[in-house]
């Protein structure tokens, strides 16, 4: 099992505004583990920044329990607090650089935070964090002299240049281009390789790709993976169905009855896989990340199917279901009798 860096129990925070209270994070739970990128996404005031902040220790809460890298953070002293982001590479949408210190002075400031900076090789190091996200050329300007993006990146090496152990990390990419962002995801795929953790906020869907967990916050509580992925489910086939629904209705069940065979024998390889995506592709209707989407759609009912109609209670409960759907219209047709006997008799 790896190390859990963070461990946050029943988390609750309230804030108070004239006569009323906002309750902010509702019994919030999670746990972060060494080597893991994390991705924090949900909707514009939903409690990401907030929570962030509580368990960076830049923010005191009273309620529950945020332990970060050993230390627990909710009714802690502000001198544990302190010594706590010492150890944080904290990344914000507001890089905070000095504007009367160079990129390379700035960039020192992260190695001054831990006492490395006596080190003999300080200078290299600042000279590699820089060229790593390509500030190599920049290392003497100011930060006015740079444009939004490189300074942006300047705020990113800064916080990453200790190695960290917890790197939080709120919409650290909303004002880099494609390339620079790929860039810093990258430099946070090694950091979690050599034993860190990362908490990534962004809505940015190419990185939520290369996420190795997403959670997602709305209102102060997190939704379920469940839920979420069945969210990103039905949106997508409502916009599938919105192309076409005759078109999609062939597609699917073209997918279904290709997956059920692929899945006769038990399970699915990635060759079988492939020879679905590419029957299902030779039909036209479809293409590139649409048929992705069918094809794993497919392969999930199928495989649920499996499950059913391989335990006999759970068969005994389809037939019923059937049945009762069947007779919902007060007559059990014969078409009707035909399909439930076509559902139970396969195997
Ligand atoms: P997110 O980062 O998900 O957009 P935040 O954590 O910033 O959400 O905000 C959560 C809630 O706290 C929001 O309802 C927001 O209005 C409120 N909030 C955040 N910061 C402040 C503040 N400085 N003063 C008053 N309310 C705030
Ligand atoms: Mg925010």
């Amino acid at each position: 099992m790896p190390e859990s860096l963070v461990e946050v129990r029943d988390l609750c925070f309230a804030r108070r505004q004239g006569g009323h209270v906002q309750q902010i994070l509702r019994n919030l739970t999670l746990e972060l583990a060494a080597g893991e990128v994390v991705v924090l996404t949900g909707p514009s005031g939903s409690g990401k920044s907030t929570l962030l902040t509580i368990a960076g220790g830049l923010r005191s809460a009273t309620e529950g329990s945020v332990r970060v890298l050993g230390t627990e953070v909710v009714n802690s002293r502000e001198r544990d607090r302190v010594a706590l982001r010492r150890r944080i590479g904290f990344i914000f949408q507001q890089h905070n650089l000095a504007p009367a210190l160079t990129v390379a002075q700035n960039i020192q400031m992260g190695l001054q935070l831990s006492g490395d900076h006596r080190r003999k090789d300080a200078k290299q190091r600042i000279q590699q964090a820089a060229e790593a996200i390509g500030l190599g050329a920049h290392l003497h300007k100011l930060p006015r002299q740079l444009s939004g993006g490189q300074q942006q990146r300047a705020g990113i090496a800064r916080a990453l240049i200790n190695e960290p152990k917890l790197v939080l990390a709120d919409e650290p990419t909303a004002s880099l281009d494609r390339t620079s962002g790929e860039l810093v995801v990258g430099l946070f795929n090694q950091l979690a390789a050599s034993g860190s953790a990362v908490v990534l906020v962004t809505h940015d869907k190419r990185i939520i790709e290369q996420a190795d967990r997403i959670l997602m916050m709305e209102e102060g509580v997190l939704v379920p993976a469940a839920d979420r992925i069945m969210k990103d489910v039905s949106g997508s086939l409502r916009a599938l169905s919105g192309i076409d629904p005759k078109r999609l209705g062939r597609m699917m069940s073209f997918g279904h009855a290709l997956a059920r065979v692929a899945l006769a024998d038990g399970k699915v390889d990635n060759d079988e896989r492939q020879a679905i995506a590419d029957a299902l592709r030779a039909r036209k209707l479809f293409s590139g990340a649409e048929i992705e989407l069918i094809v794993d759609l497919a392969l999930a009912q199928a495989q649920a199917w499996e499950v059913t109609s391989n335990s006999s209670a759970e068969r005994e409960d389809l037939a019923a279901a059937l049945e009762a759907v069947a007779a919902a219209d007060s007559v059990v047709s014969d078409a009707e009798r035909a399909v439930i006997a076509e559902l139970l008799g396969r195997r």
